[in-house]
């Protein structure tokens, strides 16, 4: 037993993917990179498949506990309260499993994610509205 290589050592690690980070951020190595990970994913799909099936059953574990946004179902129920379960944009009532929390300035154009940036609204109200822009 020698030692083992410079690149399979643990405590290298993190120089190591630093060293890709770096390599990355080149826009030389842009398209290679692309290259390379189109050739990956042709030999491995079964490990793409698996990676993507992991990725979206997390996303539906999260998507449970955090409603569909990133907002916890516990301020959502708060929202319930403050807004006497009234939609904002349509002014119908709101069934708890219908509502979803709508950024009066979307996060995108720099709202923020604070309560007064919130409000309640039906899941179709807001992605219709959504659409909008
Ligand atoms: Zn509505």
């Amino acid at each position: 037993m020698g030692t083992p290589r410079w690149d399979a050592r643990p405590e290298n690690k993190a120089k190591i993917a630093a060293l890709g980070r770096e390599w990355r951020k080149k826009p030389e190595n842009k398209v290679k990179q692309k290259v390379a990970t189109k050739r990956w994913r042709a030999a491995n799909r079964e490990r793409v498949i698996e990676t993507r099936n992991r990725w979206l059953a997390k996303r539906r574990e999260t998507d449970k506990s955090y409603g569909r946004g990133r907002h916890s179902i516990v301020i959502k129920h708060l929202l319930m309260q403050r807004d006497k379960s009234i939609c904002q944009i349509c002014g119908e009532p709101v069934a708890f499993a219908d509502a979803s929390l709508d950024h009066i300035i979307p996060i995108s154009r720099g709202g923020s994610d604070e309560a007064t940036n919130i409000r309640l609204a039906h899941l179709f109200c807001n992605v219709s509205r959504g659409n909008k822009y």
